[in-house]
C-alpha cells in the first residue's frame, strides 16, 4: 500500500440525497482534493428491502449537478470495483467463512418469533434489548444438523462480552465504549446478503480506504467494525465522525424530504455554489470569520482538524443569504441562463437578449432565490396596478405636473442616457420645485408601479424611450 489518501462516500440508495449526506460527500471530496488523494463513490445497496428504483441515478445526477466529481465509482470504473456492493456478495461470503473459522462469528438459527419473545422478556425485566447470545455456543454437530435440515439462519459476530474498546476519532478524539453495550451484530442476513457492517468493513479494506469520514450516527458502529478488522487481521482506517445536523431549535434535523433533499433545493433553484458553501460550514470553519467560500477556496483551506464536535444548526435563512450573495456575484451570463426557465414559465418575453440581461442584472440584486426573480421583473413587462394609496400620490397636483413635464421632455429626446435622465431629474427640481420623495415616488409609480424599486436611470434605460412615453401617457389618463 502506498501513502495515497483514499476516502469514500458510501450512500445507500434509499431515495433522495439528504443535505447531511451532501456534507459527508463534500468533506470526503475536499479532503481528497486537499491531499491529492482519491475520492470514491461506493453504492451500499445490500439492503434489498430498502432498494428504491432510480435512486442511484438520482444520486449520481445530484452529485454531478453540484460539481462533486469522484475519481472512482459505479459509472466511472477504477481498479477496486465493482462499486456496487450488491455485485460483491461472493467477496463478503469468503470473508464471513474466515470469520466462522476463526470463531469470530457464528450461525444463529433463532426465528423471528424467538427474537420477539426475547425482546419482550428483556423489556419486561427492564434490561437492554439485544441478542442474548443463545446460539453462540451451539456445537459444530448441532450447527451441521440444523444446516442439513435447511433451517434458516443468520451469521452473527461474536462480540466480546466484557471490557471496553478504546479508539481515536479525529473529531471525537478518545472514545471508549463498553463491549456489553454492543450487540452480536448480524453479518449475513437470512437472504444471504451481508449487512452494512460486514460489507462496509470488507470494502473499506479492499478498496484501501485510509480515512472513514461520515456522520456521527455511525460512531456507535465503530466497535463492531474494529472487531471485524481485528478478527480479519486488517489495519483499520482512521475514523472521522461529523457532528449532527440540528434544526434552529436544536432538535435533530427534520427528515421530511422537502426540507432536506438536495435535489429539492436545486429544483427550488438554489445555486450549487451556495449549497456547497452552506453545507461546508455545517460543522467546519476556517481560521477567521470569513463565511464565503467557493469550491476552489474550500479545496485549499479545508482540514479535518477544524471540524467541530458540536452539532451544526441548519439555518435556511443563512442559506438564503448565501444564495443571494452568489446570485449577485456570479457571472451575469451564468445567472441569466439559470433564470431563463422562470421567465419562460411566467410568460415573460426574453427575445431581446440585451434587455433580458439588463433585467436579470437589476432584479438579481433584490432576491434571495431565482424563484423570486419574475415577481421582481414583472413591472418591466406588464401593465401596472395601483393601490388606493398609490392613487393619492398619482392624483396629487405636483405629480401630475411632473408627469406632463417628463412626457414632453422625453418626446424631445433623441435617446435615453443616464446623463439626460439625471439632467431631467435636476430640472424637475429647478423648474417645478419638486424634490425628494415627491419626485421619486410618483416617477417610480408611473414607470415601475411601486414607490420603491431600482434606480430611476436604470428603469428608464431598460424600458426605453417608447415604453416610458407610453407609461407616462397612461398614468396621465388615469385621472
Ligand atoms: N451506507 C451508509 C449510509 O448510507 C454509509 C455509512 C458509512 O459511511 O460507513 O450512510
Amino acid at each position: 500500500m502506498n501513502n495515497e489518501i483514499r476516502v469514500r462516500f458510501a450512500p445507500s440508495p434509499t431515495g433522495y440525497l439528504h443535505v447531511g449526506s451532501l456534507r459527508t460527500a463534500l468533506y470526503n471530496y475536499l479532503y481528497a482534493r486537499k491531499t491529492g488523494g482519491k475520492f470514491i463513490l461506493r453504492i451500499e445497496d445490500t439492503d434489498r428491502s430498502r432498494y428504491v428504483e432510480g435512486a442511484v441515478e438520482n444520486l449520481i445526477e445530484t452529485l454531478q449537478a453540484v460539481g462533486l466529481e469522484y475519481d472512482e465509482g459505479p459509472d466511472k470504473g477504477g481498479d477496486f470495483g465493482p462499486y456496487f456492493q450488491s455485485k460483491r456478495t461472493d467477496i463478503y461470503n469468503k470473508y464471513v467463512q474466515e470469520l466462522l473459522e476463526k470463531d469470530a462469528a457464528y450461525h444463529c438459527f433463532c426465528t423471528e418469533d424467538d427474537l420477539k419473545k426475547m425482546r419482550e422478556e428483556q423489556i419486561a425485566k427492564k434490561m437492554d434489548v439485544r441478542y442474548d447470545g443463545r446460539c453462540r455456543n451451539l456445537s459444530k454437530e448441532q450447527v451441521q444438523e440444523n444446516l442439513a435440515q435447511g433451517k434458516p439462519f443468520v451469521i452473527r459476530a461474536k462480540i466480546p462480552d466484557e471490557g471496553e474498546i478504546v479508539f481515536f476519532d479525529i473529531v471525537r478524539e478518545r472514545v471508549s465504549i463498553k463491549w456489553e453495550t454492543v450487540d452480536d451484530q448480524v453479518l449475513i442476513k437470512s437472504d444471504g446478503y451481508p449487512t452494512y457492517h460486514l460489507a462496509n468493513v470488507v470494502d473499506d479494506h479492499l478498496m484501501e480506504i485510509t480515512h472513514v469520514i461520515r456522520g456521527e450516527e455511525w460512531l456507535s458502529s465503530v466497535p463492531k467494525h474494529l472487531f471485524l478488522y481485528q478478527a480479519l487481521g486488517w489495519k483499520p482506517p482512521k475514523m472521522c465522525h461529523l457532528p449532527l445536523l440540528l434544526n434552529p431549535d436544536k432538535s435533530k434535523l427534520s427528515k421530511r424530504q422537502g426540507d432536506v433533499a438536495v435535489e429539492d433545493f436545486l429544483k427550488k433553484s438554489y445555486l450549487p455554489e451556495a449549497l456547497l458553501n452552506f453545507v461546508a460550514l455545517l460543522g467546519w470553519h476556517a481560521q477567521g470569520d470569513d463565511e464565503l467560500y467557493s469550491l476552489d477556496k474550500l479545496e485549499n483551506e479545508f482540514s479535518l482538524k477544524r471540524i467541530s464536535k458540536a452539532g451544526a444548526v441548519f439555518d435556511v435563512e443563512k442559506l438564503n443569504w448565501m444564495n443571494g450573495h452568489y446570485l449577485r456575484s456570479l457571472e451575469l451570463g451564468y445567472i441569466a441562463i439559470k433564470a431563463k426557465s422562470f421567465f419562460v414559465e411566467a410568460g415573460l418575453d426574453i427575445s431581446d437578449n440585451e434587455k433580458y440581461l439588463k433585467i436579470v442584472d437589476v432584479t438579481r440584486n433584490r432576491i434571495s432565490t431565482l424563484a423570486e426573480i419574475t415577481e421582481v421583473a414583472t413591472p418591466f413587462y406588464a401593465s401596472l396596478k395601483y393601490s388606493e394609496e398609490d392613487r393619492q400620490i398619482i392624483n396629487d397636483e405636483n405629480s401630475q405636473k411632473l408627469f406632463s413635464f417628463w412626457l414632453d421632455n422625453l418626446k424631445a429626446l433623441d435617446s435615453i442616457t443616464e446623463e439626460n435622465i439625471n439632467h431631467l431629474l435636476k430640472q424637475s427640481t429647478d423648474k417645478l420645485g419638486i424634490k425628494g420623495k415627491d419626485l421619486y415616488f410618483p416617477l417610480r409609480l408611473a414607470l415601475f408601479g411601486s414607490v420603491h424599486g431600482p434606480e430611476l436611470p436604470v428603469i428608464f434605460d431598460i424600458l426605453g424611450k417608447e415604453e416610458t412615453i407610453k407609461r407616462f401617457t397612461k398614468i396621465l389618463d388615469l385621472k
